[in-house]
């Protein structure tokens, strides 16, 4: 692909901040191969790599939600649903995907715009896809068992050389996922939905136990990954309060905030129970596990990006601000502390020449006021008081008191610097300039 610019650091996150985010019980987890990710949800988006069309798409302001999203096997396979800001419904396709995903849409578009405005695209490894429009759907290289579940929820099923076409026998496919070790996911309406899981996946299965199905809000599994162990589960939200989870991102941990349903509890002792905060609002976390650094130089995706616009990770600052919090938390709470938090992980956003000096200083935070100031803003309630709460956190003295007697002193340093950065956000208050 021809690069028109060279590197160039575009913040993505305020486009991001920007749109309406999905309606209760909606989601929307793409993932992609390498890293790539993009994440819909009732709190918001986040991403971690985008297609550079996509990345325009979200710039350009015009979109309101993003609907759903999924990526192929390679850089320019990847399909996405807008709802934009005059209502109507938009697709961006990569020019990758495989032939038949490219057919149905164009068919289902030039059919009726209110076919169009149901069309899904969901894309899988191996040039694998499913695409679907109120009953109507086709698919390619998706595994025998969902096949012969498709066979059985549909009144007409043709085969031919490309692939598969049929119709429903009743309602539309909800949520759809599925992996080459023969794990997928398939729910129609009330009538059908299970989740099967192969042979490689007992974390998934694991998982799956765990929860109630007809609490069920959305099932995704990462199609790229090698074991088919990477996958999110949402609840629908009960009461107003946050919904529960369980997701994973392979090789780490499996992450979870649902009480533990199986007997015996469970055989992967590596679940981490995320608790609900203690202030009463309970946490949408999923995110935990997302940034631990795992490297995909090699990865083509990644050499793609390299040469584009976005190097680093870029999210929702409400997200950013739920994700640091309880990390922070889970830090002060097991306590004998020794290192500072990398506080670049949730924020870094100011690409000012007068902080750059002050942001690769290692004796300092890696973050200047501008930033503090973007990730306080995801608290939702930016206020003088919000503001002092969380200063009192880092008070140096209080902070020592967490700390491992050997780094107390350099650790107290740091806090005491962070607790100063909200002093010059406090004085701001109601609030400093904006991030340029
Ligand atoms: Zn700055």
């Amino acid at each position: 692909m021809a690069i028109d610019n060279p590197a160039r650091l575009v913040d993505v996150s305020a486009a991001l901040a920007a749109l309406e985010p999905l309606g209760a019980h909606q989601y929307c987890i793409a993932f992609g191969p390498g890293s790539m990710q993009f994440c819909a949800t009732p709190n918001g988006y986040s991403t971690i790599h985008l297609p550079r069309k996509v990345f325009r798409d979200l710039l350009a302001g015009q979109i309101k939600k993003v609907l759903h999203a999924s990526f192929g096997n390679n850089a320019n396979s990847y399909f996405f649903t807008y709802e934009m800001q005059d209502g109507t419904i938009a697709h961006r396709a990569g020019s990758g995907i495989p032939a038949g995903s490219r057919c149905f849409p164009d068919r289902i578009s030039s059919a009726s715009k209110e076919r169009a405005s149901s069309l899904h695209v969901q894309l899988g490894a191996n040039r694998s896809y499913v695409a679907w429009s109120g009953s109507l759907w086709v698919c390619h290289g998706i595994s025998g068992g969902l096949r012969a579940v498709r066979h059985h929820s549909s009144s007409i099923d043709i085969d031919d050389a490309n692939g598969s076409e049929g119709v429903l026998l009743s309602g539309t496919i909800d949520n759809m996922a599925w992996h080459n070790d023969s794990s997928w996911y398939f729910k129609n309406g009330n009538a059908y939905a299970e989740l099967r899981t192969g042979s490689g996946a007992e974390v998934l299965r694991e998982a799956w136990h765990n929860l109630i199905p007809e609490n069920l809000a959305y099932v995704a599994i990462n199609p790229h990954s090698l074991t088919g162990g990477t996958f999110a589960f949402f609840e629908k939200a009960q009461d107003g309060c946050e919904p529960n989870f369980v997701l994973r991102f392979e090789p780490e941990d499996v992450v979870s905030r649902l009480p533990s349903r199986s007997n015996p509890p469970s055989i992967h002792s590596q679940v981490i129970n995320v608790p609900k905060n203690s202030e009463g609002l309970q946490v949408f976390q999923w995110a935990a596990s997302k940034y631990t650094g795992r490297s995909h130089a090699r990865d083509a995706w990644e050499l793609e990006l390299k040469k584009g616009e976005q190097m680093i990770p870029h999210v929702d600052p409400r997200e950013a601000y739920v994700r640091s919090t309880v990390d922070i938390e889970k830090m002060l709470k097991a306590g004998n502390i020794r290192t500072f938090p990398d506080l670049t992980r949730y924020m870094n956003a100011c690409t000012k020449d007068a902080c750059s000096p002050q942001k690769a200083d290692p004796h300092h935070l890696g973050i200047c006021s501008h930033d503090l100031y973007k990730l306080m803003q995801g608290s939702g309630d930016y206020c003088l008081d919000t503001l002092k709460m969380e200063r009192n956190k880092w008070h140096p003295d209080r902070f020592a008191r967490y700390c491992h007697s050997d780094d107390r002193e350099t650790l107290r340093e740091k806090a005491q610097a962070l607790f100063v950065l909200f002093g010059v956000l406090m004085e701001k208050t109601p609030a400093p300039e904006p991030v340029a």
